[in-house]
């Protein structure tokens, strides 16, 4: 995995790139749940599922698909008030599909463990990006009290953090232009 801080990290920045408005509280908390819930499949090591298999670690619960319903699942179940398919349902479901589908693009910029299951369960293959700046975090809290941790974090810092930040000020200047460009009188 890459660490929780940069996976919780990119969910609170997608949600203010496709959403500049308030939102409740749920939008936030549902975010950062999603960037965490593919790495619940390290339960899998204690049912003795090898790390290979189909719903070992960084497989189907890693991939493509598997945002996708999680998408589905969570604008139908959190957010019922929202019109079935109107705009604004798209926009939720395609927030939540990207916080979880990200979380499995940010492992495959690791440097370690075993590739992600992009596209499980119908191709079980395991992929990385071919781009792998990242050093692969340690699994459990004690681990980044160490030398390991602090490479894992500057390496995060240097080439997710900075550029996610420096995207954001671009797209809020960008933003705020556009709101006050005088309006076009015909
Ligand atoms: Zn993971």
């Amino acid at each position: 995995m890459a660490s929780a801080f940069t996976h919780v990290f990119i969910a609170a920045a997608l949600g203010k790139a496709v959403s500049p408005e308030k939102m409740p509280l749920r939008f936030w908390t549902l975010g950062l749940f999603c960037a965490l819930l593919p790495d619940l499949d390290v339960i899998t090591f204690r049912f003795d599922i090898p790390y290979r298999h189909m719903f070992g670690h960084r497989g189907f619960f890693h991939s493509l698909p598997f945002a996708f319903i999680v998408g589905l699942l969570v604008v139908s179940l959190a957010f019922p008030a929202v019109q079935r398919f109107s705009r604004r349902w798209w926009m939720l479901a395609g927030y939540f599909f990207a916080v979880t589908a990200s979380h499995g693009l940010l492992d495959a910029m690791t440097s370690g463990g075993y590739g992600i299951a992009f596209f499980s369960p119908f191709d079980n293959s395991r992929y990385f990006l071919p781009w792998r700046p990242l050093v692969v975090s340690p699994i459990g809290v004690y681990g980044f009290f160490s030398r390991w941790g602090w490479n894992v974090i500057t390496s995060e810092i240097l080439w997710i953090w900075i550029p996610t930040l420096m995207f954001l000020v671009m797209l809020t200047l960008f933003r705020s232009k556009l709101r006050r460009r005088p309006p076009i009188v015909p």
